[in-house]
């Protein structure tokens, strides 16, 4: 499976320890698109999150029984006060507030998605424009910038998370 396309809107640079890069997203094989990935500058690394949503869990008011985050205080639907006792954990007891939708299953895989992006990266701020850079990648690996784009023109800027 190859990564044919990656979409990059990279933010303005910001100082700290930890910031968001850029919104990406990429298509594989020229068949599949994932949206909502996150290039992220952690200390010393640069690492890709992957499309998450928020764990959740319903209302306790008996006659609401919204689904809330597991984050909010509040409940979104009628407001009353959401007292968490048990926080969702993952497999190694961590407090887990959100969950990957999707994500590779190899190491081999998540490097090759991560250096793709992280060099897509490189490329689309080495020209300065404020929207959406789009990145063909060749099957060896090759990637040129094909489009830009502005946030209307391309999927909107709600895609984009902005
Ligand atoms: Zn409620």
């Amino acid at each position: 499976m190859h990564i044919t396309e990656v979409r990059l809107k990279p933010m303005s640079p910001r100082s700290g320890d930890y910031r968001l890069l850029a919104f990406v997203s990429i298509t594989l094989d020229d068949s599949l698109i994932i949206q909502n990935l996150k290039l992220i500058h952690c200390g010393e690394r640069r690492f890709v999150s992957m499309p998450s949503r928020d764990v959740t869990d319903r209302c306790p008011r008996a006659d609401c029984g919204w689904k809330n985050s597991f984050r909010a205080a509040f409940c979104g639907h009628c407001g009353s006060p959401l007292e968490r006792t048990i926080l969702p954990r993952d497999h190694h007891g961590r407090t887990q507030l959100y969950r990957e939708v999707v994500f590779p299953i190899t190491t081999a895989f998540r490097k090759y998605l991560e250096q793709t992006i992280e060099t897509a990266y490189l490329l689309a701020t080495s020209e300065h424009h404020p929207g959406v850079v789009v990145i063909r990648v060749e099957e060896n690996g090759t990637m040129r910038i094909g489009e830009f784009k502005t946030l209307e023109d391309d999927r909107g800027a709600q895609v984009w998370g902005l």
